[in-house]
């Protein structure tokens, strides 16, 4: 779920720390001791045709995913049989990604979250949208296919997404599988705040609670959980802070500030949900690059929507 422009700096860490590629130089072969002839006509005969169809098969059995009956992971632009020639994967389908997609030359996107704007996708979902139809449009001048990874994505163990995040922020250490609350190392909520802009590239992030105040165990929630769960979380595991993709403002924000007015410490981050679940998107180019031979895997983060003023 990352948006247009990202920042000159910003786009050069993307690059730096999310592009996979497969393909190997002629020097890294020769280092790897293989074959001339299996480095030149013999890597390309040996690669392998795919399509997006069997990506996605290949993606279910890598990750021993059962599947899930009426999940939104289905094909919302393209066609099942067609032959893929790159991978993108991002969160979100931007008009952005899909140029940056076609200047690949790859014709598959692999986005975490929906493309027209609703969770099922529904393009009648407000009937006569044109925006919906001019990136339909867009979609098939590249005939660009895109598959929603999202249910399938949470239920690779570990969860990709979070565990995307954990790594970005150099917390596997304390990363339980299965748990939404780490016990890291005690930081002030400032540190910890300055400590996930960096890592995770976000200018901005919005903060409930005392930017002094001890922070240790942090509920790490990308995304939208929504107010049952990251109220029940608040409740039941009582966290220093949640770290959030995003809230319904009138449901947790509120909650936590009448909780932390009843004295309360349990502090909220708003990181924004695109940049939230990012690094779960390179993440899964990095998981997914070494499965297929002869494809190229890449992410492109979509970015916050948002500008600043
Ligand atoms: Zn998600």
């Amino acid at each position: 779920m990352k948006h247009p422009h990202v920042t000159q700096d910003q786009s050069a860490v993307n690059r730096r720390d999310f592009i996979t590629r497969t393909a190997l130089s002629a020097g890294a072969l020769a280092l790897l001791g293989v074959q001339p002839s299996l480095a030149g006509n013999g890597l390309q005969s040996a690669a392998n045709t795919y399509t997006v169809q069997d990506v996605i098969e290949l993606i279910l059995k890598e990750g021993k995913l059962q599947v899930i009956p009426n999940t939104v992971d289905t094909i919302k632009a393209g066609s099942p049989g067609q032959t893929v020639t790159g991978i993108v994967t991002t969160m979100f389908t931007t008009t952005a990604v899909i140029e940056q997609a076609a200047q690949l030359n790859a014709n598959f996107i692999i986005a975490h979250e929906p493309t027209f704007y609703n969770h099922t996708d529904n393009p009648a979902w407000v009937p006569g949208n044109a925006v919906v139809k001019q990136k339909q449009q867009l979609l098939e001048k590249y005939n660009m296919a895109v598959w929603r990874f999202h249910d399938y994505c949470h239920a690779l163990k570990p969860d990709a997404i979070s565990y995307g995040v954990v790594q970005q922020m150099n917390w596997q250490a304390w990363y339980k599988q299965g748990d939404v609350v780490l016990t890291i190392p005690q930081l002030s909520l400032q540190q910890l705040v300055n400590q996930l802009k960096q890592a995770l590239h976000i200018a901005h992030v919005r903060v409930i609670g005392n930017l002094e105040q001890p922070c240790s165990r942090i509920a790490l929630l990308p995304g939208a959980w929504g107010g049952v769960r990251q109220v029940t979380i608040a409740e039941t595991q009582i966290p220093d802070v949640l770290v959030v993709g995003e809230v319904s403002e009138w449901e947790t924000a509120e909650y936590i500030r009448d909780a932390h007015s009843m004295g309360k410490k349990t502090a909220l981050v708003i990181l924004g949900h695109a940049q939230s679940e990012e690094p779960g998107m390179a993440y899964v180019a990095n998981w997914l690059q070494p499965k297929l031979n002869g494809i190229t895997v890449t992410h492109i983060a979509s970015g916050s929507p948002f500008t600043w003023v």
